[in-house]
């Protein structure tokens, strides 16, 4: 921790105004390719939470009381500030994230479809109308914005992760509080005002910093927060939908995955690993939904590991900032010491490295994309989400046995399967237990599609045609 005079500030923000957080405190933001220090977050103190927490509560009052029309055309006209400013917040995530330029520019525009779409939804929300058991009676279904909202965004995509969840609240007439990642504060910082700019009621929107722990067990009983909406971990959403159980709150949670990818013999192997191999390595393997577990039939198996293995020796890893760039470094320390740990795991139990399995150089936290084969079944690499750039290629011949294999974990995020077989898409997509699939595909995802996992990869969906459904409340009105 440090004093928070005299740094490159990114601070609280509530009620439209910055503030520096009265803890004194803060922390470090690093560019995660060079490990220089970018600025410093400030902390939020209980006394901080609380001006949140009361300056929301009257601005779901303010915010709600604006017609659905005028909502959208306010989240309408972020959208377009988000577009305006693409070049700016895209490169001020590349410095905090590490992805490559054109990555953080587009999912600056991914961030504002998210809240275009959740504009033109808030103008379609209808209330049902029926006829009751007696004919006297007229039942009408409202729904209404649910209330003060509490998010807790990750770094992974650190703008337009947490669009979804202001599109959402903001689309249904809710105030929010995010907590966004500490490490990428800029990127929300940027979406929010777009947000202000673009003419949201200001109470309506804050967002605070901390330590997460603090912050989430202060927030989530406070009896201003009607609902959590997380986006990270397994083990940090179990924590926190438990804490939300204990205060009755309803949650959101969408979590981690460890997808399958399933490559049968009709494909062409070469061309499917051209295919795979930049969507493995995207925003370098940090990615819910990332191709992950690659199960590749016996009788294409060698051709596909050896164009896959030769792509992959050809990314050009490095600063996110330079034209050149395919692939940035990771986000975090942390995580090279995570991707590190796996890999050494993985090798000690006789795994084959074909590519990889190392940092590269000693500044910033670059890894090499990492491809791998006779990964034991043991190996952590297939029982934990790698959330890097590691690829392990398992070579299968028994289809019932791989797809026993793929749905043997706590993971059920998303799966891939490639085949023209019709009976095989239809057996496989009926088999894998995931909330997405992609056949001859993978898919990202678009604000016109829910995305929700299945097992203990989340509760509840985001986007699609009920993207504003988590954030609101139903009443039933009877009258005679
Ligand atoms: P982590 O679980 O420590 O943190 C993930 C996110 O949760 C961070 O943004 C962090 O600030 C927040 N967080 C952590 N503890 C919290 C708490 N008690 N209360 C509120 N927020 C809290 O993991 P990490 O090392 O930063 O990231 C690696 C793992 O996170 C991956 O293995 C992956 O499973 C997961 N992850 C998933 C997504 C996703 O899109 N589903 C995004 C980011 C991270």
């Amino acid at each position: 921790m440090k004093d928070f005079a005299n740094m490159s500030n990114f601070r609280l923000l509530i009620d439209g105004q910055e503030r520096e957080g009265s803890t004194g405190l803060c922390e470090d933001v690093f560019n995660p390719a060079t490990g220089q220090v970018i600025g410093a977050v400030a902390h939020a103190s209980t006394a901080d939470l609380d001006l949140a927490l009361s300056t929301a509560v009257r601005g779901l009052s303010e915010w709600s009381a604006k017609t659905p029309w005028e909502r959208g055309a306010i989240l309408k006209k972020s959208a377009d500030l988000l577009r305006a400013r693409k070049h700016e917040l895209g490169l001020a995530m590349t410095l905090e994230q590490g992805k490559p330029l054109r990555e953080a520019m587009a999912e600056v525009d991914r961030s504002a479809d998210f809240m275009e779409w959740g504009g033109e939804q808030a103008r379609r929300v209808v209330a049902e109308g029926l006829i009751g058991r007696d004919p006297a009676n007229r039942i009408t279904i409202e729904r209404h914005p649910i209330g003060v909202v509490a998010a807790f965004t990750p770094w992974n995509f650190p703008m337009a992760l947490a669009a979804k969840k202001f599109a959402g609240a903001l689309g249904a007439g809710c105030a929010i509080i995010c907590k966004p990642s500490e490490e990428t504060p800029a990127s929300v910082l940027g979406l929010v005002r777009a947000l202000l700019d673009a003419g949201v009621t200001p109470a309506a929107i804050g967002v605070v910093f901390g330590v997460p722990s603090e912050v989430s067990s202060y927030l989530i009983p406070a009896p201003e927060i009607s609902k959590i909406t997380f986006t990270g971990s397994i083990p940090v959403g179990k924590l926190l939908a438990a804490a939300a159980g204990k205060a009755m709150k309803p949650v959101t949670m969408e979590l981690g995955g460890h997808a399958p990818v399933v490559v049968c013999k009709d494909t062409d192997p070469e061309a499917l690993a051209d295919y795979l191999v930049p969507k493995k390595f995207f925003n370098a393997g940090q990615i819910c939904i990332c191709p992950t577990r690659f199960f590749v039939e016996s009788e294409v198996h060698d051709r596909f590991v050896e164009r896959f293995v030769e792509n992959t020796k050809q990314l050009r890893v490095g600063d996110g900032t330079l034209d050149e760039t395919q692939m940035g470094p990771l986000a975090s320390p942390k995580r090279l010491e995570a991707i590190s740990a796996l890999v050494e795991d993985a090798r000690a139990r006789g795994a084959a490295i074909l590519t990889g399995g190392e940092r590269i150089g000693n500044i910033g936290n670059f890894y090499a994309p990492t491809v791998l084969k006779n990964v034991p079944a043991e190996a952590r690499i297939l029982r934990e989400e790698p959330f890097g750039p590691l690829a392990p290629i398992i070579r299968f011949d028994d289809e019932a046995e791989m797809l026993r294999q793929a749905n043997g974990l706590e993971y059920g995020l998303s799966g891939y399967l490639f085949t023209n077989d019709a009976k095989r898409q239809r057996r496989l997509s009926d088999g894998l237990q995931v909330g997405t699939i992609g056949i001859n595909d993978i898919p990202t995802h678009i604000p016109e599609v829910p995305l929700g996992g299945w097992k203990d990869s989340g509760y509840g969906t985001e986007g699609g045609q009920t993207i504003l459904g988590p954030y609101q409340k139903t009443k039933f009105v009877s009258q005679r």
